[in-house]
């Protein structure tokens, strides 16, 4: 489980997130959404150890899964690629950064392609790819250290609509295979009601809990225009 305690953080003297406590049981995924400014990635940022809170902490309890390089690993909302290394290539960089190579990098970076319908795409270059594509490979090298966590901030909203909804299923795919804990933030409602098992309300900044909505439907019963989800909309 993840637990965020009575986390509080100010830039100077403006208060953007007071007193956050939410858990996050293992293999669920948390959406939080909130407007603009509330502070939601700022919350991200404390929970994956990038930035300090000035009170609270982060408890991350449980056995990392087999083969965990990086108990948290980041998928960013403008895909965070390096336009001149290769799909493989951008994943085999953060295999190096733990000491992978070779044989062993090789074959983690297959069997992530595959999982994210990339295997073709090994040596193309990220100009070379779709949108919802370049995002399929930040997904697959955050997928690559096998974390026990998964932070996702804005991952779909540089995307177009039907883009975002593939990629919607492909994340519920890639979930049942190997039910990851996530924390995902978003401001799509729509979103956050397809993809979380609770869903985080935060109000205006400084971001508090307003609500946790838990979603009683499991993801692969999902499906558009399902009355149980519009009626949380
Ligand atoms: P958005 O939905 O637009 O991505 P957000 O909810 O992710 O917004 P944050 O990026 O966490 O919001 O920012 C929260 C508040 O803190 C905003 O008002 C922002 O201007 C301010 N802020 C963010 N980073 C810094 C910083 N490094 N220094 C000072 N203020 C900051
Ligand atoms: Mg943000």
């Amino acid at each position: 489980d993840l637990t965020v305690e009575n986390l509080t953080h100010r830039y100077g003297d403006v208060p953007v997130l007071q007193d956050i406590s939410l858990r996050i049981p293992a293999g669920e995924i948390l959406c939080v959404i909130g407007p603009s400014g509330c502070g939601k990635s700022t919350l991200l940022r404390m929970i994956g150890g990038l930035e300090r809170p000035d009170a609270g902490q982060v408890i991350q309890l449980g056995t990392p899964p087999d083969g965990c390089l990086n108990p948290l690993t980041y998928v960013f909302q403008d895909f965070a690629l390096l336009p001149w290394r290769t799909v493989g290539g951008n994943i085999s960089l953060v295999l190096e950064d733990h000491g992978i190579r070779s044989q062993a990098a090789d074959r983690i970076i297959s069997d992530v392609l595959a999982r994210t319908k990339l295997s073709d795409f090994r040596d193309a270059l990220p100009r070379q790819l779709s949108g919802g594509m370049k995002q399929r490979v930040a997904i697959a090298r955050a997928l690559a250290v096998n974390p026990a966590v998964m932070l996702l901030d804005e991952p779909l909203s540089a995307l177009d609509a039907q883009t975002r909804e593939l990629l919607m299923e492909d994340l519920v795919t890639l979930w049942e295979r190997q039910p990851f804990t996530g924390v995902y933030v978003t401001h799509n409602l729509a979103e956050a009601v397809r993809l979380g098992h609770r869903i985080a309300v935060l109000s205006r900044r400084p971001g508090q809990v307003r609500e946790v909505i838990e979603v009683d439907v499991p993801l692969a019963e999902r499906t558009p225009g399902d009355a149980r989800l519009d009626a949380l909309q």
